[in-house]
């Protein structure tokens, strides 16, 4: 028998649960039903080629949208992204309580992504990760600006989150670990691609998860390249709003990049 000390209250919520009976626990967390396996797939290569790219180490995480329950959402398990494969994949509701456990550690902070999906319904991927080269830009004066075409998105403006702003117990730990903390990151995302979190890393979130692993990639590539050029000196030519809007409205040839990160990434 565990010790009444060592019980949290999530633990004490569970056991309540669990003494209700089946039927109130399963009502409430339900799964939203099987995933085409090749939208799971592709979740498995989001994480590994970002780990591949230099965006996430052995923390930060990518989720989806649960395509056919907009109230729920998908992720790995607590794992380095580079090792995920489909079995690692877990459910969640937007207040992010996992659906079917098992016993698979969640990640703490995926608060981030339940809050940012019931703030945002045009998202349909999340990814937070510490991509160094952001960090100089969450801490300084220097707004992070688009310096080059594949970064054009950022041109919308680039919002830096402080976690010490939601005034929240935990504040001080800077891990988003509660609703609260994700809740008030997800507000200063607004309507944007991508935020900078203070000392920490980012957020990316997009309309499916190959455009938020692009934005991802290049954000961090554009962090390289504006320090770049603040440290050769002078003004700096920056891509425009006018660029940004045209380039927003074209269409792309992603497609090509996706074919390769992900030949890549999982060697298919
Ligand atoms: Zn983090």
């Amino acid at each position: 028998m565990i010790h009444p000390a060592r019980l949290t209250i999530a633990t004490v919520a569970l056991v309540f649960a669990a003494e209700l009976g089946p039927a109130i626990a399963q009502t409430s967390l339900t799964s939203g039903g099987p995933v085409d396996p090749a939208l799971i797939e592709d979740l498995v290569a989001a994480n590994r080629i970002l780990a591949e790219e230099g965006v996430l180490d052995a923390y930060g995480h990518v989720s989806i949208r649960h395509p056919s329950e907009p109230n729920h959402y998908l992720m790995s398990r607590s794992r380095a992204p580079i090792l995920v494969t489909a079995s690692d994949v877990m459910e969640y509701d937007l207040d992010s309580n996992p659906i079917d456990p098992q016993d698979r550690r969640s990640v703490i902070e995926r608060f981030i992504h339940g809050e940012i999906y019931k703030l945002r319904p045009d998202v349909k991927a999340v990814i937070h990760s510490h991509s160094p080269a952001v960090i100089p830009f969450g801490i300084t004066q220097v707004p992070m600006r688009p310096v080059a075409h594949v970064a054009s998105f950022l041109w919308v403006g680039v919002p830096v989150w402080d976690s010490r702003d939601a005034h929240d117990p935990a504040s001080a730990g800077m891990l988003v670990r509660n609703a609260a903390l994700g809740k008030s990151l997800a507000s200063r995302l607004g309507d944007k691609p991508v935020a900078l979190m203070r000392g920490h890393g980012n957020v990316v979130v997009g309309p499916d998860v190959q455009i938020a692993v692009r934005r991802a990639i290049y954000t961090e590539v554009n962090a390289r390249l504006q320090t770049t050029a603040i440290a050769i000196g002078g003004p700096i030519n920056y891509i425009s709003a006018e660029e940004g809007t045209a380039r927003d409205a074209a269409a792309t040839d992603f497609a090509r990049a996706w074919e390769l990160w992900k030949k890549k990434a999982l060697g298919k």
